[in-house]
C-alpha cells in the first residue's frame, strides 16, 4: 500500500463518493467530475498505473469499469462514455495509483474533447510496426 491519495481513500482516511467496491476494486466520482457522473475505478492494490498493473488486475478493474459505463447510459442519460486511463505525466496522468476514468457524454458539449490529429506524414509505418512487434 502506498501513500497516494487514492490509497488514502482505499484506507478510509479520505472520504469518496462510493460507487462500487468489492475485496479487488473501488469505484467512486471523480471530484472534478468532468461531465456528470465522470466515475474512476481503481484496484485497491497499489500499481503506479496502467502498464505496471498484472493482467488479472487489470480485468478486475476493466470489468467494474463497463459496468458503470453501461450504467451511466441507462441511469443518466448519456450518449456515449469514454473509458480511459493516463500512464505517467508526459499522458496526462496526476495520481500516480492505476485508475480508469468512465467518462459519460452528453448531447451538449462538456468542454472535454479529445483530438487525434493526423501526424502520420513523413513516418515510416512497416519500420514502426517492426519497432513495436519486435518485442511483443
Ligand atoms: P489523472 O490526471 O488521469 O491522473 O486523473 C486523476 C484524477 O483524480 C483527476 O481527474 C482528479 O480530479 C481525480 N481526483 C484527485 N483527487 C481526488 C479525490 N480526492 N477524490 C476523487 N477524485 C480525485
Amino acid at each position: 500500500m502506498g501513500n497516494d491519495i487514492f490509497c488514502r481513500i482505499v484506507k478510509g482516511e479520505i472520504p469518496c463518493h462510493k460507487l462500487y467496491e468489492d475485496d479487488d476494486v473501488l469505484a467512486f466520482l471523480d471530484i472534478s467530475q468532468v461531465t456528470k457522473g465522470h466515475a474512476l475505478v481503481i484496484p485497491k492494490e497499489h500499481y503506479d498505473n496502467f502498464l505496471a498493473t498484472p493482467t488479472d488486475v487489470v480485468n478486475k478493474v476493466m470489468k467494474v469499469a463497463q459496468r458503470i459505463g453501461q450504467v451511466q447510459i441507462k441511469m443518466l442519460g448519456a450518449e456515449g462514455v469514454n473509458i480511459l486511463t493516463n500512464c505517467y505525466e508526459a499522458a496526462g496522468q496526476t495520481v500516480m495509483h492505476f485508475h480508469v476514468h468512465v467518462i459519460p457524454r452528453y448531447k451538449e458539449a462538456s468542454g472535454f474533447v479529445i483530438e487525434m490529429h493526423n501526424n502520420s506524414e513523413g513516418l515510416n509505418l512497416p519500420a514502426i510496426a517492426d519497432e513495436i512487434k519486435q518485442e511483443l
